[in-house]
């Protein structure tokens, strides 16, 4: 099976050209602002968690894993987690984002995705994890049955559209191409 990344499922969310400059026709992308400013707070994030409680988790205590490198041969997915928890028995994956509305529809995707390599790596299942956003609140997500079963559809479209070698329709919303690093590529965005 054609292996793939978590990001991939975020990045076909937002946009499918963006899957297809990846694996059909692969260029050399632009780095925007956004994207070093995100790895910048990244690096940040990570700093002053090692040093929090579990409070806002809602846990007493537990153990804190950083960028654990995860595969899973029956989804043919894999993907770096920024950290997950381990904490009464069970566990918890955490992504940070860095977003003034929110975690949006693909994060929320992203995270079911590394919930799903999680169950598959520690042979248990996972109930629920956390979306960080902007070091303000940990926000829960349930890893329902019907999440699981829309990442798997997302990785059989994403298959597809690598296997057929088509270029998708433009992003829908005007605005995800203003601070698109594939902007460049794309001949018919204004
Ligand atoms: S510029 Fe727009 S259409 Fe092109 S890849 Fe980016 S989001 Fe998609």
């Amino acid at each position: 099976m054609f292996k793939l990344r978590v990001t991939d499922i975020k990045q076909y969310m937002y946009c499918p050209r963006i899957v297809y400059f990846t694996y059909v026709c692969p260029v050399q992308k632009k780095v925007t602002r956004k994207m070093q400013y995100g790895q910048e707070a990244h690096l940040e994030l990570d700093r002053l968690e090692k040093r929090r409680t579990f409070k806002r988790y809602n846990f007493k205590e537990g153990e804190r894993k950083f960028h654990a490198s995860l595969y899973s041969p029956r989804l043919g997915l894999e993907g770096k987690l920024d950290m997950h928890i381990v904490a009464g028995g069970e566990i918890f994956p955490v992504e940070f984002k860095h977003s003034s509305q929110g975690p949006s529809l693909n994060h929320k995707y992203q995270l079911i995705a590394y919930a799903m390599l999680l169950e598959d790596t520690y042979n248990k299942p996972v109930r629920y994890g956390f979306i960080y956003v902007d070091s303000e609140k940990a926000i829960p997500v349930e890893v329902t049955p019907n999440a699981r079963v829309y990442v798997k559809e997302t990785l059989e479209k994403i298959r597809l559209l690598v296997s057929k070698e088509l270029m998708p329709n433009k992003a829908g919303e005007k605005g995800k191409c203003v601070d698109c690093e594939y902007r460049n590529f794309c001949a018919d965005v204004r």
